[in-house]
């Protein structure tokens, strides 16, 4: 396995892989932030079933990251998630410095924007997050050139705006979303989970519980919104926790819906921090036709 740290060296290694496995071989890319975990490992584990050369990117974005937010106390771990990598089969991790991305400014001035879907959700409480996201994915994606790449489902939001992007911009490759690695408990595993304690850990499956009541009482159509959430907000207010949000949205357009309708495909999302660390999670389904 290759760990290589600038775009020159990406593109040297990823010619020498094409050149050895013949050029039919399809190139798999799983972008991350690091402290890489089980939910990244069923990513990278899919991609490595479906390409013949697997890339997976280990870089802390400062642009999709707010003024107050936690860019620099963000888990880094690269040693681990290289040697994760490794036992994964990947052939490349590519982990480059700000400035590798950025120059010497670490910013760009060029920023890729999603129109309306990223208005929303985590769109609105973290203004400029997914311009970040669609920048830094655009200027991954030229350095890869993957035919697949790979999103967990547990960013509901940022696989449908990527996937838009690509849709939109006409980048050679396809979105794979992948379903969210869970704990027991039902808590999806997430890099910031290490920032919880003890009893904050203990308190976290309340936000998946909360989608499970969400999504029975919601099945059928004709179903009104308000009157649940209001129901299901009451968990929350036995536990530290502090809402940013919960959403029922449509599936596609992210556009909030009020009652369901037979046969629609609905996301519910949900945003919430205890203590410093904020948790998202979320549930999708078909409302029944019956
Ligand atoms: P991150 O390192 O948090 O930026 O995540 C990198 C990729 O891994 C994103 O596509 C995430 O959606 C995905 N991911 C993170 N956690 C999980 C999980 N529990 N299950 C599935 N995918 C995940």
């Amino acid at each position: 396995m290759h760990l290589i740290h600038t775009a020159a060296a990406l593109r040297a290694a990823l010619a020498r892989l094409t050149e050895e496995q013949g050029s039919h071989n399809s190139i798999g890319f799983v972008p991350t932030m690091g402290a890489l975990h089980e939910g990244h490992a069923a990513l990278i584990r899919r991609a490595r079933a479906e390409n013949g050369i697997v890339v997976v990117s280990v870089f802390v974005n400062p642009l999709q990251f707010g003024p107050s937010e936690d860019f620099s106390s963000y888990p880094r771990t690269l040693s681990a998630d290289a040697a994760l990598c490794e036992t994964l089969g990947v052939d490349v991790v590519f982990a480059p410095s700000v400035q590798e991305m950025y120059g010497e400014e670490g910013t760009s001035y060029t920023r890729v924007h999603v129109d309306t879907l990223g208005d929303t959700l985590c769109g609105r409480s973290r203004p400029g997050h997914f311009d970040g996201v669609c920048t830094v994915c655009t200027k991954l994606f030229h350095m890869v050139q993957p035919q697949r790449a790979y999103f967990g489902k547990k960013d509901a939001q940022q696989w449908r705006i990527v996937a838009r992007m690509v849709r939109d911009l006409s980048f050679p490759l396809d979105i794979v979303p992948c379903d969210t690695v869970r704990e027991a408990d039902g808590v999806a595993l997430s890099s910031r989970n290490a920032y919880l304690t003890a009893t904050e850990r203990q308190q976290a499956p309340v936000l998946q519980e909360m989608l499970q009541e969400v999504r029975r009482r919601m099945h059928g159509a004709e179903v009104a919104w308000d009157e649940v959430q209001a129901d299901v907000l009451r968990r929350l207010q036995e536990t530290d926790f502090r809402l940013d949000y919960l959403s029922l949205v449509d599936s596609d357009t992210l556009s909030p819906v009020r009652t369901t309708s037979a046969g629609q495909h609905v996301l519910c999302a949900i945003a919430a921090f205890i203590g410093k660390t904020r948790l998202i999670d979320n549930v999708d389904w078909v409302v029944d036709r019956a």
